[in-house]
């Protein structure tokens, strides 16, 4: 069974070791090697367009799973409770759908974040100011 160990950082470390998921929540992004040994630097985002992350006794989950088609060796892996959990290899369909999902997040996460958006996020914005007292 393999494990990664939290460690949580201001800043990322320029040199990462293995076994590490290192966090910073200031940041709001965590990174670690890649859970093959291959040695390359997996960079996830903190935000609801990349990743979650949520700790228990200090041990790391992340989700959605690490896919890192972008790499030679095309690993793919949950981090659960600070234990690495294979996913399987990408095929070229799941990459291309894989990628098709993240864009779309992406896309839905700026959405929301633009004011002039009307709909559920603005409705739930005034929820909130009228919660706090403002107009
Ligand atoms: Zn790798």
């Amino acid at each position: 069974m393999k494990t990664i160990t939290l460690q949580r950082v201001q800043y990322l470390p320029k040199q990462l070791s293995s076994d590490i998921l290192y966090v910073s929540e200031e940041y709001a992004v965590a990174g670690h090697l890649c859970a093959c040994g291959c040695g390359s630097k997996v960079i996830t985002p903190l935000n609801p367009a990349g990743w979650n992350f949520t700790e228990r006794d200090g041990r790391p989950t992340l989700r959605p799973s690490i896919g890192n088609w972008q790499l030679p060796c095309r690993s793919h892996y949950l981090i659960t409770n600070g234990v690495i959990q294979w996913a399987g290899q990408w095929s070229d369909e799941q990459i291309a759908a894989g990628r098709r999902a993240e864009e779309m997040r992406r896309q839905a996460y700026y959405a929301s974040r633009t004011p002039e958006q009307s709909g559920f996020w603005s409705w739930l914005w005034q929820g909130v100011r009228q919660l706090f007292g403002g107009k």
